[in-house]
């Protein structure tokens, strides 16, 4: 087995201003850093090599995603809109995402790095990938920049595989606390994309991702929304994952498993309320594993979106890496001692509900 990593010095360049959580400054909002800055980023890259692990990846190199390759999921007013701002210093992409000078070069770089691991994936130079970029891209719609996202980066990995690379039907596996709109967006209409979101219920965006929206015309049956009570932790995450996103995927049998890889699912997350430790990580990227190993010869690539625990964030991520890697020993995680016996860690009969809702919805997946 192997596995991929990419980074770009230049993701961590990419200025998000000051503000205070999500907030930028501006009013009472005192400046101080802003809640999506490097550090969650840098500190999960800093322990893959401090541990070793960077040294068993094959490390991959970014390029900035094309304009025609960018096109094919934003509008050509909106990417203008992008670069002139970019050019006069920075701006915001349109809620909640702001950047600065040579905002619209790293977040090309980002979209670009998405398509480079998910190129070297399909090529088989490597088994799996995993892309830490920055910024962000799940919540970008056409036409608007959400959610510190500027170009939908899986999205735009998704049509890259399907366009330039030979698949048919790529899966999406959104594992960030936060509804995978822009995703949801780009594929609602569009049978050759199965996209699964995860997300704390009603978080944000506000009403997006009900357990209803299940995709419309082509694409009916083909999304798939798993809305979870806040507090939901790893008991209520790996029944989802067995319950509802491995049956998708074996019914969908897609070419390639893309993951929308935000770690805000984690407990000590400033911007949600779940749960989630390392192993709790560790196991989805098993479950994972093990479905795209059945269904398409293990093509699985994970492009990273949220997670904004600088403390906790890195060692979600190892655990993530080592199961992609199929190493035996594990890094110790000083957070799993003190986790560990917490109640409220397993499945609660409120989050059982929740996702026999979304169970129902599996009989409507596109079969293959
Ligand atoms: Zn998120």
């Amino acid at each position: 087995m192997s596995t991929g990593f990419l980074w770009d010095e230049r993701y961590a360049w990419h200025d998000t201003g000051t503000g205070a959580g999500f907030m930028s400054a501006g009013g009472l909002v005192e400046p101080e850093m802003h809640g999506e800055s490097p550090a969650t980023k840098r500190r999960f890259r800093n322990l893959l090599e401090v541990t070793g692990l960077l040294d068993r990846c094959l490390q991959l190199g970014a390029r900035p995603a094309r304009d025609e390759e960018l096109l094919r999921l934003h509008t050509p007013e909106y990417l203008q809109r992008i670069k002139d701002m970019s050019a006069a210093g920075g701006g915001d992409g349109g809620e909640l995402a702001p950047f600065g000078a040579n905002g619209y070069e790293v977040a090309a770089l980002a979209a670009g790095g998405a398509m480079a691991a998910t190129e070297a994936v399909m090529r088989r130079e490597v088994d799996n990938a995993y892309a830490l970029v920055r910024p962000p891209g799940h919540h970008a719609e056409r036409d608007l920049g959400r959610g510190f996202c500027i170009f939908g980066n899986t999205a735009l990995a998704a049509l890259h595989a399907r366009e330039a690379l030979g698949a048919e039907r790529v899966a999406i596996v959104d594992w960030d606390v936060h509804h995978g709109n822009g995703t949801e967006h780009a594929f609602y209409e569009d049978g050759s994309v199965l996209a699964i979101s995860l997300h704390q219920d009603n978080l944000y965006p506000v009403d997006s991702g009900r357990v209803t929206d299940t995709g419309e015309g082509e694409g009916a049956g083909a999304t798939l929304n798993v809305p979870l009570p806040p507090g939901s932790s790893n008991g209520a995450y790996e029944a989802a994952f067995e319950r509802v996103v491995a049956p998708a995927i074996r019914r969908f049998r897609p070419d390639v498993v893309l993951v929308a890889s935000g770690l805000d699912a984690s407990m000590c997350d400033p911007f949600a309320v779940m749960a989630v430790t390392s192993p709790g990580f560790a196991r989805m990227a098993r479950i994972l594993l093990d479905a795209a190993a059945e269904v398409c010869d293990g093509r699985l690539v994970l492009i990273h979106e949220g997670g904004y625990s600088s403390a906790h964030v890195p060692f979600c991520g190892v655990a993530v890496m080592e199961e992609l890697l199929g190493t035996e020993e594990r890094v110790e995680d000083p957070f799993t001692a003190v986790f560990s016996g917490m109640a409220y860690m397993d499945l609660q009969p409120h989050q059982d509900v929740a996702i026999q809702r979304a169970e129902a919805n599996l009989a409507g997946v596109p079969e293959r």
